[in-house]
């Protein structure tokens, strides 16, 4: 079994700075307020999260696990 709280750990931002998941509209997306850049907007939090991950490691040229 996986646990849930692995996925809703932001990653800190390529620049240095701390992410925020923030709702609007029933929807959830995270922020960087140090540079301005966002992921894309999912129903849930968790997709949210585990979407900017993705993009950010991809970005830091780190592999997937
Ligand atoms: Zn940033």
């Amino acid at each position: 079994m996986y646990s849930d709280d692995e996925d809703l750990r932001v990653d800190r931002c390529c620049c240095g700075g701390n992410p925020q998941v923030e709702s609007k509209y029933g929807s959830f997306f995270v922020i960087c307020k140090e540079c301005g850049c966002s992921g894309s907007s999912y129903p849930t939090q968790k997709q949210a999260i585990r979407s900017w991950n993705k993009k950010n490691r991809r970005i830091k040229g780190e592999s997937e696990k």
